[in-house]
């Protein structure tokens, strides 16, 4: 076939690290510390709730913005833990997980030309959305060891072609919790400069030790600038259920739905009435939901004291980076095929998620949404690596 079908704007877009990691993790047999997703179910309870659904015969289209029951117990959760009054009829869209509310809302909010500022690592999908999009990344770094990020050089991408800064908060890959003062900074930068924020909150339910979660839009000014995304498949540890809602003021809700019902129409209806119901729930879940993932984040921190790869703490999320030994003379793509191929441990060079540093040639993501066991036997052939 000598024509080209396909779209130049798909050009240079490559299969995703996390499927490229995990397919090698399948062929060398190897433990899977890469794609973030948990190895256990998420609660029985949950489970029984969707069958029950189903049984009740809950199995046609739902409403294109998602079901009203789910609606609501979203703006009452944004209530009680953040004070934020959102509209359930006109703010909230039911996604098909967070992936879809990202790819609806970047294709309702860019032209051919506009500038988006991310935060560098920065997961991957923000990039392919934009250029998607006809829009221009612009990255910010993220900078070993806590990643912060200088104020100058955030204020200095804007330009007069900006109209986004991305955040994700608590972040992937590197388990960084926004501070009020950073959070507030951007704000200010938004406001100023007449911009709109897209804050990906998917883990917003798991930090740890003393970090606390703050919503960007709960910053004064900043409600109707930002457009929230988040996911249930991380809070109640169902990834595959694709459960994801995109919150934002009317308007920006409205360009929005415009694009979600082209692109799914409606998401599966039996798994937002779950979703819904386990919200009623969700005081008494989370409580044990995190103390479950702080025990893995420091079974696994404490691992790996005892191999060559030196941890950076996270505060939040299910991620963790690491340093590669420098001794290894390996960047993290040749570090990572090493690993998966001789080692039997899967994990996720993280160059990909960097635009304009090579500090993502240094680290690894590893992910502890896994039982002990799995923990426990990636260390072990991690230390194997001198
Ligand atoms: N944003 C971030 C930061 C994520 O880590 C993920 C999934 N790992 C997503 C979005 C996508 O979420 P979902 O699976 O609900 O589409
Ligand atoms: N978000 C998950 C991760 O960070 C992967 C999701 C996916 O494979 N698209 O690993």
């Amino acid at each position: 076939m000598n024509k080209e079908f396909s779209a130049n704007r798909t050009n240079g877009m490559g299969t995703s690290i996390f499927a490229t990691m995990s397919k090698l993790a399948f062929e060398h047999k190897a433990v899977n510390l890469g794609q973030g997703f948990p190895d256990f179910d998420g609660p029985q309870w949950l489970m029984d709730e969707a069958y029950k659904c189903m049984k009740e015969g809950k199995n046609q289209y739902a409403p294109t913005q998602g079901i009203l029951s789910l609606r609501k117990a979203i703006s009452e959760i944004q209530q009680k833990y953040y004070g934020m009054e959102w509209n359930p009829e006109s703010d909230i869209t039911i996604t098909a997980g967070a992936t879809e509310a990202l790819y609806s809302t970047f294709q309702a909010l860019i032209n051919e030309g506009d500038e988006v500022i991310m935060f560098e690592p920065f997961y991957d999908s923000y990039q392919a959305d934009v250029i998607l999009a006809g829009g221009i990344p612009r990255y910010v770094t993220l900078q070993k060891p806590d990643f912060h990020f200088d104020y100058n050089e955030l204020e200095q991408t804007i330009t007069d072609k900006t109209k986004i800064i991305v955040i994700n908060t608590p972040h992937n890959p590197t388990g960084k919790v926004y501070t009020f003062d950073e959070l507030n900074f951007i704000a200010k930068l938004t406001i100023k400069h007449n911009l709109l924020v897209v804050s990906d909150e998917v883990y917003e339910f798991l930090t740890f030790d003393n970090a606390k979660h703050i919503p960007i839009a709960s910053i004064p000014g900043m409600r109707d600038r930002t457009i929230t995304i988040s996911s249930a498949g991380k809070t109640f540890s169902m990834t595959g259920w694709k459960i994801g809602w995109a919150i934002a003021s009317n308007k920006i809700t409205e360009a929005i739905r415009k694009v979600h019902q082209w692109t799914t129409f409606a998401v599966n209806t039996p798994g937002q009435h779950a979703i819904a119901y386990s919200f009623t729930k969700l005081d008494e879940y989370l409580p044990n939901f995190r103390k479950e993932y702080l025990d893995r984040r420091d079974l696994l921190l404490s691992e790996l004291k005892t191999t060559s790869f030196n941890a950076h703490k996270p505060l939040g999320s299910y991620f963790m980076m690491v340093d590669i030994p420098e001794s290894s003379m390996l960047n993290d793509e040749e570090i990572a095929v090493e690993l998966v191929k001789n080692y039997k441990i899967a994990t996720i060079p993280p160059s990909v998620f960097y635009g304009k540093s090579n500090e993502g040639r240094t680290m690894l993501r590893l992910c502890f949404a896994k039982s002990n066991e799995t923990l426990i036997e990636g260390a072990e052939n991690l230390r194997k690596f001198k």
